[in-house]
């Protein structure tokens, strides 16, 4: 919704539809419905060479709405290929896939020799000012209510690779799909163009599609809707359908390669009513496999599917694949209303099927079963999407969601499972994360739960493209499936789909928006929902009911059940006595309430038993009956780390190793608590056993965490850690923090940005050596407070981040400020990186100087020693000689050369820039350059140092070769007979490559 709100802003002419109050708004809801209806006659050739379709097109349109019209909108959704400007060109650069930006022009694809007439009479259109692939046709004369008129237009498109998104081909298999110009829906909301992206595709008019498609005599063609009689075509089919019969007993060979192109043509002409979408697909090689299938009412579906040898494996069955989906969608939604369904093997970048009417193509792999899976998926969508045409782009809920939720029953159904995941049970990888011990339930909505108790689920009233990729899937998909689970729990199976039936019925081969299925909804229940509407369908709030107490008063059970999370949903209650349950629903509360139970000589009562709650923690839903510690959980120890498993409370092990130069390697387990889901309080405790000092090293850490669901932050991070480690002058460095940090996540879509706030104590407490190791050691401890602010966009092109941070210590207080740009090249992975740094004193006591810590800025880039908080791990802190001397951190004014030049306790800016070169190695060459103040005599106005890098990992191992310095700089080095080996620095980044590290920060 947001976003056609902001689209919609653009087009002056319709402002006032959404710029008005909310009782406008209301007033449209009012409005009566009223539907357009386009009739298409379509010719198209297709130009198997250049890959090229040219064609003809009429469409008739029909005005059913109060309004006179002066112009229509029209897509032209092959122009979305056509350069990095459109909005599918921006949707792939935000997802993090470059394929596009980078694509050679053979590749990219168009819509061109448009030219709208009416009655011969040339009309003007006009390229929308934003996106190429929408235009309006300007009518000569206004179209009245009830009147209608017939455009004209030849067109030409040139055929995109399939390697982007949908429309394409792959050598000589094409997919002809969004290929044709086709008016935007007009509504009571009002016009609504919208530029092709891959999330959120369609909403268009209904109405009759009569296609004829001209195509070289050899070619299979497999299309939306029924051939007109063609005998020839007739014969053509026959045979290859006698063919795949042959090569069903015989097998199919492995080779696969296309035939050469017949010289002649042929034309089928295809129809299809109460539709408002039309694909097709053409191939050499495909095998044609006919079925039929019989719906309850006796009516008759004549089915296919149209497959190349080299998924032919996977494709035997794929008939009685289509055949089992139009059966149970027409059972339990309403009976499928087109004569024929196919499925049709091919190319797909967006996605592992894709739904046109009475067509879907796959391009799905892993077997018959995940076919089956995808394509009960995709003709499902002939329900939902093409017969209730909802507008997926603002609600895809509607669309992916429902659809979603008949997809789980019908995997549910055939195959007792719908889990993706169920799959991975037993083999080794569901061992390891626990996947074996967990219920069916629990696995299938482990995606939403890792989100939401991340904080990082989102509402399912966001228009498609405000989703980030990941909750497109979980969120639109998986959340909706799960609610209407809920709500199929909630009312009873017979009572949902009888209302369900019932919406089909009435909104069939129309647009019913999200009030029109809640008033639906109300009306057939009687009940108002709201926890199902206002709260799991339009808000973040989270269901988690906790069971507080359980005792027995005059022969009954009362169960002390708090309400944890935000919504009053109905609750399931069970008591469980070995592998049955007696289950009762209770309608929702919030805060506490007493409900009574039957008794029923229980072992345990279960929330949410079955599994068809949304409900976030699991592992406060369940009480014993009977004994001391009704909530106890078993504890366990598990490997690695796990998915929660709400009748055991588990800690798992990690063994661990590390190395520095002074504890010589480390090895030991760390245990901790950090699972897959979120937990409100985390700990990781590593200790490791030094083999250089003979002692104790190692970590540990604890945080716990806030995040509400409705608050401007994400998470607020309350935090202590410890560690322990040595170094060249001391037992032991023991650096201990407290704080806290305030991290804000902005989950639009493809949103790579990130910031925080954060207040960190540092406390370093050193046993150092007097004299020599032999002799007592002397104990100095240093504190530190830090406030740091960081903002960062993470996207592929031009990303940057902005770090601010003062740090305040014993005698010292100082300023720093360092900023990160990539102006991207061509190709957004490579670009010229500018980094800015500049810090200052705010104040220093006159004891500064004999600070037993040296906080001074420093041009270079600090080494093990100077980093005076111990931010980060160096081999060999303290080493002034050898390999280890020579790690650094781009810290400071992060010149790479080590130079004793530029150590201040007054200011310092500096500028370090860095270029990819040509090519694909992985080196790049770097200038520093800095100016600072200090009591130096002989020191340079501007300093600077350039030379070479090479980069394994960014950010994680780079190594520098400076090459040219400033004068000082270099006078330096000279008087130190510091070599051009010695000059060369490696960047070590170890944190950023620890597991546990990464299992925390996931940003998905
Ligand atoms: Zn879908």
């Amino acid at each position: 919704m947001k976003k056609t709100l902001s689209f919609l802003l653009a087009f002056a002419c319709h402002t006032w539809l959404w710029g008005q109050s909310s009782k406008i708004q209301s007033e449209l809801n009012n409005k009566p419905y009223f539907q357009q209806e386009v009739n298409y006659k379509i010719s198209v050739k297709l130009d198997d060479e250049n890959h090229f379709l040219r064609g003809q097109l009429r469409f008739d349109y029909i005005n059913n709405s109060p309004d006179t019209l002066n112009f229509i909108y029209i897509h032209l959704w092959p122009n979305a290929y056509k350069n990095n400007e459109t909005a599918f060109a921006k949707q792939q650069l935000k997802s993090g896939s470059i394929a596009f930006q980078t694509a050679s022009e053979k590749d990219r694809g168009f819509i061109d020799s448009l030219s709208f007439t009416i009655d011969n009479q040339t009309l003007v259109f006009e390229y929308h000012p934003e996106h190429i692939d929408i235009a309006k046709i300007l009518l000569k004369e206004p179209l009245l209510p009830g009147k209608s008129l017939s455009v004209e237009t030849p067109f030409r498109v040139k055929i995109p690779s399939s390697k982007f998104s949908r429309l394409g081909h792959i050598g000589q298999q094409y997919q002809l799909c969004q290929w044709y110009p086709k008016p935007a829906v007009y509504d009571k909301y009002g016009w609504h163009p919208m530029p092709y992206l891959n999330s959120g595709e369609f909403y268009s008019e209904f109405g009759k599609f009569e296609v004829a498609i001209t195509v070289p005599s050899n070619y299979v063609i497999a299309s939306s809707g029924v051939p007109d009689a063609n005998q020839e075509e007739d014969n053509f089919v026959e045979l290859v359908k006698t063919e795949t019969q042959k090569l069903l007993k015989e097998g199919f060979p492995k080779e696969d390669t296309f035939p050469k192109t017949a010289s002649n043509f042929k034309t089928v002409i295809y129809r299809l009513e109460k539709t408002h979408d039309f694909a097709w697909f053409a191939d050499k090689r495909y095998h044609i496999l006919e079925s039929s299938v019989t719906l309850a009412s006796g009516k008759v579906v004549k089915t296919y599917s149209y497959f190349s040898n080299i998924n032919a494996k996977d494709w035997v069955r794929s008939a009685e694949f289509v055949n089992d989906a139009v059966k149970h969608y027409s059972d339990l939604v309403g009976e499928y209303p087109y004569p024929v369904c196919k499925s049709v093997d091919g190319a797909l970048s967006a996605g592992a099927g894709m739904e046109y009417p009475t067509i879907t193509v796959i391009s799905a792999g892993g077997g018959e079963k995940s076919l089956d899976n995808v394509t009960a998926h995709e003709v499902g969508h002939n329900w939902f999407y093409g017969i209730l045409a909802s507008n997926e782009r603002d609600y895809a809920w509607m669309d992916e969601g429902m659809n979603s939720y008949y997809e789980s029953r019908y995997m549910s159904k055939k195959y007792g499972s719908s889990s993706i995941l169920s799959g991975l049970k037993d083999n080794v990888l569901g061992k390891v994360f626990h996947l074996n011990r967990l219920r069916e339930e629990d696995i299938n909505t482990m995606p939403y739960l890792l989100q939401a108790r991340r904080n990082f689920d989102q509402a399912l009233n966001l228009s498609s493209d405000d989703y980030t990729n990941v909750n497109y899937g979980i969120m639109v998909y998986q959340k909706t499936s799960f609610i209407l689970q809920y709500l199929e729990a909630w009312l009873g199976t017979r009572q949902f789909d009888e209302m369900m039936k019932a919406y089909y019925e009435k909104w069939k081969f129309r647009h019913p928006y999200p009030e029109d299925f809640r008033a639906h909804v109300k009306e057939h229940t009687g009940q108002e929902l709201s926890w199902f509407f206002d709260d799991l369908l339009a808000s973040r709030k989270r269901v988690d009911y906790a069971i507080k107490s359980v005792s027995l008063k005059e022969n009954k059970q009362y169960l002390k059940v708090r309400n944890k999370g935000g919504i009053a949903a109905p609750i399931s209650i069970s008591g469980v006595k070995g592998d049955s349950a007696t289950t009762f629903w209770f309608d929702g509360f919030q805060g506490s309430s007493r409900l009574s139970f039957p008794t029923g000589g229980f072992d345990s009562y279960r929330i949410n038993y079955s599994g068809k709650m949304t409900d976030v923690d699991s592992r406060n839903d369940i009480m014993k009956e009977r004994g001391l510690c009704k909530k106890w959980r078993k504890p366990a120890i598990g490997l690695i780390t796990g998915l929660e498993n709400p009748y055991i409370s588990q800690w798992f092990v990690l063994p661990t190793l590390g190395y520095n130069y002074y504890n010589q390697f480390m090895a030991g387990i760390a245990v901790h608590n950090i699972g897959l889901l979120k937990k409100k309080f985390e700990f990781i405790v590593n200790p490791m056993y030094s083999f250089g000092r003979s002692d104790l090293a190692g970590s540990a850490q604890a945080n716990y965490f806030i995040m509400p669901s409705g608050s401007f932050f994400n998470t607020l991070d309350i935090s202590a850690s410890a560690e322990q480690y040595a170094t060249r002058f001391t037992e032991s460095v023991q650096r201990f923090t407290g704080g806290i940090k305030l991290s804000f996540v902005n989950l639009k879509h493809a949103n790579k940005k990130e910031s925080f706030i954060s207040f960190k104590h540092i406390m370093i407490r050193q046993d150092l050596f007097l004299v020599s190791p032999t002799e007592e050691a002397s104990v100095r401890e240093d504190n530190f407070n830090v406030l740091h602010y960081r903002l960062a966009d993470n996207r592929i092109k031009n990303p940057y981040s902005i770090d601010a941070e003062i740090q305040h210590g014993m005698r010292f207080s100082k300023a720093q400020i360092n900023g990160n740009y990539k102006f991207s090249y061509s190709n957004p992975k490579k670009g010229l990186r500018v980094r800015f740094f500049a810090g200052t004193f705010l104040w220093k006591s006159d004891l500064l100087a004999s600070a037993s810590q040296d906080v001074r800025f420093r041009l270079s880039g600090q080494n093990g020693s100077q980093d005076y908080l111990f931010n980060e791990i160096f081999l060999g802190r303290n080493e002034n000689s050898g390999i280890l001397s020579q790690q650094m951190s781009v810290t400071d004014g992060g010149f790479k050369v080590l130079s004793f030049r530029g150590q201040t306790n007054d200011y310092l800016a500096t500028l370090n820039l860095s270029s990819n070169l040509p090519g694909n190695l992985p080196f790049r060459v770097f200038l520093d350059i800095g100016h600072y103040n200090n009591e130096e005599l002989d020191a340079d106005p501007i300093n600077y140092s350039g030379g070479v890098s090479f980069h394994l990992i960014d950010g994680i191992f780079e190594i520098y070769a400076p090459c040219f310095n400033s004068k000082a700089i270099k006078n330096t080095l000279q008087i130190n007979d510091v070599g051009f080996g010695e000059q060369i620095r490696f960047v070590l980044n170890i944190p950023l490559i620890n597991p546990l590290t990464i299992l925390r920060n996931l940003n998905i």
